[in-house]
């Protein structure tokens, strides 16, 4: 901070207490009217929500202009130091510079004031010995301290060129030092207020980040930069202790640090750091030279601070911290940075469950992903077993077994509804002697090409085609009447005729034909699902009788059942 410096002329209208008028002879003691202007200025002042430095210099500047004071001074007592330092100073004088120069309490006039709460009036600093000049120009000096609930935590100064310019004047500085001090008490609750308000905002980050499953490293990383950002410090580092609890490892670190300082680092518990993470309580060393334990990394440094964070009594790392200044270490910021390690503790909890549950996530999806994929094949051989138990291998038409039970399921249905239920039962003519003239193989594909043309005809929901047995078929036609069913039936012989399947040995046609036994029953009234098989079998049976490449039909006439023909099978 500069020094003020002022014309050394009084300027007119202002109050001069300095000139011989209006000084020690013309005044009377304490404020007057017009001092009340600048007690005023001051509580002004310090209702500006300003920080110490700018409040008192605020103030001194007010007073020097008020008063016309040659120099005006602020120093601040920090009685633990056992020191004072210059916060604020207006003068017109040339000064050696003050501003942030500690004194040792006890030099000097303010030392002395700052000392021993009283104030100190020098007519001639000259014939004072315990006078340290700031500026040779100075003859008279005034110095009040300024008290807070009866502690000296200040002292305001004021010099003049002028010799006994302040005499009569004590009261009235005394009074504006009480101002002065609740300005001083305002500024510092103020600070207080906003370092209180950057801390809470800290941990509450700090605890949005662990919720938020936010990255352990980048947490930790935010953490010691703000840590180092707003203190005084050296090198910051968290430090992470492992499993066994034998060896601790850096995490994340701010501030100068060497080489062997670099992130995962790991070292075994020793020097300040291991005694604090073994005893899991806060270290303050004051003067690292005076430990024996301390392991220098940094010359400059003079205190360390240790504070290990634990969560449910297992102690998970450490806050540590270095400075070239051990009053950095306040009592107070010792307990935010006991705060601020609970939290991290905290934070390092979360993410490691965040992690451990992640992982558990992936396993559990991979996993329902396996099983899916075995449903699924599983799902796909049941298929195919379920084709192949109910097919016929060779035609691929639903087999003897698969006719059995729809059979069964459809005359039941029938009988339900009190409809009719139609089979056809199908025959390959003279087959045997068609393998025998074309080997096997033909007589396989044969069976097939039947197949595929008995299938191409019958395709309403509910009516099956099967493989009845050899060269046999059976069709089954729910609902259906016996002329409907006849009038299909003819239609499926010509339609195997009409594929002109060459068969030489035949005695009916050159082609394969087929002899068709048509039935159908009214189920409710009729006996069992066998029964219908019996008829159209009966009917089969008679279209062979007949000749062969025919239908026959098996009416369901109640007792009086009788057998008629359609069709007929020409020999060409
Ligand atoms: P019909 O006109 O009286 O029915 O004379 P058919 O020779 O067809 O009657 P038969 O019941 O004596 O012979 C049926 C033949 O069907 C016997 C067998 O060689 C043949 N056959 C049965 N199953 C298969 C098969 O899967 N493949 C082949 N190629 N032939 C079969
Ligand atoms: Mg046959």
């Amino acid at each position: 901070m500069a020094t003020r410096k002022k014309s050394s002329a009084a300027t007119p209208g202002k109050r001069s207490s300095g000139s011989p008028g209006a000084g020690a002879r013309g005044r009377k003691p304490g404020p007057d009217e017009a001092d009340l202007a600048v007690l005023n200025e001051i509580a002004r002042v310090a209702s500006l929500d300003l920080e110490l430095q700018p409040t008192l210099q605020r103030i001194t500047d007010a007073l020097a202009r008020h008063f016309d004071w040659d120099t005006v001074a602020c120093v601040l007592v920090e009685q633990e130091r056992n020191r004072f330092v210059c916060m604020a100073l207006t003068s017109r004088l040339a000064m050696v510079p003050a501003i942030g120069v500690h004194h040792p309490l006890g030099t000097g006039i303010i030392g002395e004031v700052a000392k021993r709460g009283r104030a100190v009036l020098l007519r001639d600093v000259r014939r004072s010995k315990r006078y340290v000049a700031w500026s040779a120009e100075v003859r008279s000096e005034l110095c009040v301290p300024v008290r807070h609930h009866g502690r000296v935590v200040a002292a305001l100064n004021i010099e003049s060129r002028r010799l006994g310019a302040f005499d009569g004047q004590k009261v009235l500085l005394e009074t504006i030092a009480e101002q002065i001090s609740g300005a001083i008490a305002n500024a510092r609750l103020f600070e207080q207020v906003r370092a209180r308000a950057a801390q809470l905002e800290m941990i509450g980050e700090i605890s949005r980040l662990a919720l938020d499953a936010g990255e352990l490293s980048e947490l930790l990383e935010r953490v010691v930069g703000f840590v180092q950002r707003n203190f005084r410090l050296t090198a910051t580092a968290i430090l992470l202790l492992d499993e066994r609890g034998e060896r601790f490892e850096i995490a994340a670190r701010a501030g100068n640090a060497p080489q062997n300082e670099r992130i995962g680092a790991s070292f075994p518990l020793v020097g300040v750091v291991g005694r604090a993470m073994r005893t899991g309580t806060s270290l303050l060393v004051s003067d690292v030279r005076s430990d024996p334990e301390y392991v220098m990394l940094h010359p400059e440094v003079v205190a360390e601070l240790v504070v290990p964070f634990r969560f449910r009594e297992k102690v998970l790392g450490a806050l540590n911290l270095e400075s070239d200044d051990s009053e950095v270490f306040s009592e107070e910021t010792v307990a935010f940075l006991q705060a601020l390690a609970s939290q991290i503790a905290g934070g390092i909890h979360m993410a490691r469950v965040n992690r451990r549950l992640a992982e558990t996530n992936r396993l559990v999806e991979e996993r329902t992903r396996e099983v899916e994929q075995v449903n699924q094949e599983l799902h796909l051989s049941n298929q195919v077993l379920q084709q192949l138990s109910t097919h016929d291998g060779l035609t691929g038409v639903a087999n003897r077994r698969q006719f059995d039970e729809i059979l069964l399921v459809e005359w039941r249905r029938a009988a339900r509804v009190e409809g009719p239920i139609a089979l056809v039962m199908v025959d390959i003519d003279q087959f045997k002697a068609f393998n025998d003239t074309y080997g096997h193989q033909a007589g396989d594909d044969a069976l097939k090409e039947v197949a595929y043309a008995l299938q191409d005809s019958v395709q309403r929901a509910g009516e099956v085609t099967s493989r009845y047995g050899g060269d046999e078929f059976a069709i089954i036609l729910p609902g259906m009447h016996i002329d409907e069913a006849a009038r299909l039936a003819e239609d499926l012989r010509q339609a195997v005729e009409g594929r002109k399947i060459r068969h030489a040995s035949s005695s009916v046609s050159r082609y394969v034909t087929l002899s068709l036994g048509v039935a159908s029953l009214q189920a409710a009234r009729a006996g069992s699902a066998a029964e219908l098989v019996a008829a159209a079998d009966r009917a089969l049976y008679s279209a062979k009788f007949a000749g062969r490449n025919r239908v026959e039909v098996e009416k369901d006439r109640g007792p009086d059942r009788r057998l008629s023909v359609i069709g007929g099978g020409k020999v060409e």
